[in-house]
């Protein structure tokens, strides 16, 4: 919503948000580019806005001659309806969601691109996808939060307290929003970061003491959009046996980069989310520990990472790839939920999100998001993936943040 448009310009012209780490960075190295992190309004139409993404949906299941199914599985608090995409005959079943932050929009756009092309076309590698793979897609699971381009749903305390009575007397969790973030004024419009509303117990009913709550601890499926997802992973699981595999589509700030390097990063990776539920660490959800695949999650985040290391010989910007920081405790994340339960999970953490980037670089990382999406159901389908070292991910190079510490920036970008 409202962009706080000055402040942005300031911070613009000084160039100043932006320090790389002296420790990592050789003497020899060339200065970044100026780079800010400060909100300013930018043009987003280049990206999918839902009502494009609703005719797109609809004209890629027309012309995939039945291999795309569209379906309706819910809807938003605003009463939009939350849209999946099915294709594929195979008995494994990749979950792919983007944009439940509504400032992220890459993510919906690179799914309509891989829709598009397992839909129609009758190559090799889109055939053994279509055959060895069910892939199951919600492209834009915040719709009321990307409709007004922002980070949180649309949703009051209030609203949700009619819903659950017997939060009647309970206060409002700590993810809920009412003072101006990234440069969106939610006191008119309150919302929720639906990415903390997810449990690893599916069965989970809202209890009073369970709030506020905090980044550490799980969510409570009080939002209909995270009601919508957890749904469809339930029905997966009883059609399915097991999701085999959980990909989520984010992004992160505009100005990291490649440690020792001036480059941005172009996206960055991770399958940690929670601790082993088998350690001291991971011991609240030990009920977990017989279905959690940690070395599985590492796997297929270095299928991506092979994907876009292989990709950099047409464009360098897809070798500019990193490790999301490690040190996460986030079991009210769909990720850390349902990699909890079983699933080996994949985060994609793109450069910018709406308010630095706007649509700038729009083709490029999407791409780049596409061309990791493609690596791991292609490494899937084809049972590479078991061969691939665990150990790799290891080396994936960490993100160099420059100044920004983790305490600053997990709760406010990821
Ligand atoms: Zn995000």
């Amino acid at each position: 919503m409202n962009r706080m448009r000055a402040l942005a310009l300031a911070a613009v012209v000084a160039g100043s948000a932006f320090v790389p780490a002296a420790a990592t960075a050789p003497l020899t190295m060339a200065a970044p580019p100026p780079c800010s992190e400060e909100p300013r309004e930018n043009p987003i139409s280049e990206f999918t806005s839902y009502d494009e993404l609703l005719v797109e949906l609809d004209r890629i299941e027309r012309v995939s001659a039945g291999r795309v199914a569209v379906e309706t599985v819910g809807e938003s608090n605003r009463g939009r309806d939350m849209l999946l995409a099915r294709v594929g005959t195979g008995p494994k079943v990749v979950l792919v969601t983007a944009e439940i932050h509504g400032n992220e929009k890459t993510g919906p756009d690179a799914v309509l691109d891989l829709l598009d092309f397992l839909g129609t076309s009758d190559s090799s590698r889109a055939k053994q996808i279509r055959e060895q793979l069910t892939v199951v897609a919600m492209p834009k699971i915040n719709p009321d939060g990307a409709a007004l381009d922002r980070r949180g749903n649309d949703m009051t305390w209030q609203e949700v307290q009619a819903r659950f009575p017997q939060l009647a007397t309970a206060p409002p969790s700590w993810n809920y929003y009412t003072e101006p973030r990234q440069g969106d004024d939610y006191s008119e419009r309150p919302g929720f970061d639906v990415n903390r509303d997810y449990n690893p117990d599916l069965d989970y009913q809202p209890q009073p003491q369970d709030f506020p709550g905090s980044s550490d601890r799980p969510g409570w499926f009080i939002s209909p959009e995270t009601q919508a997802v957890r749904d469809v992973y339930r029905s997966l699981q009883a059609e399915f046996g097991a999701v085999d595999t959980y990909i989520d589509l984010h992004h992160q700030g505009a100005c990291y980069t490649v440690p020792g390097t001036d480059r941005f990063v172009t996206l960055s990776l991770s399958g940690k989310f929670v601790a082993d539920p088998a350690t001291p660490e991971g011991a609240a959800y030990a009920e977990f520990a017989d279905t959690f695949r940690p070395e599985y999650s590492k796997q297929l985040n270095v299928a991506a990472y092979n994907a876009l290391q292989a990709a950099a010989n047409r464009n360098p910007e897809f070798g500019n790839i990193t490790l999301y920081p490690q040190d996460t405790n986030l079991p009210g994340t769909g990720l850390g939920t349902f990699q909890l339960n079983g699933s080996g999970a994949v985060l994609f953490e793109v450069r910018g999100q709406t308010q630095t980037l706007g649509e700038q670089h729009r083709a490029m990382l999407t791409r780049a998001v596409y061309i990791g999406l493609d690596g791991i159901l292609s490494s899937v389908a084809s049972g590479q993936v078991e061969h691939l070292d665990p150990a790799a991910y290891d080396r994936i190079p960490p993100t160099d943040r420059g100044k920004q510490t983790m305490t600053a920036t997990t709760d406010i970008e990821n």
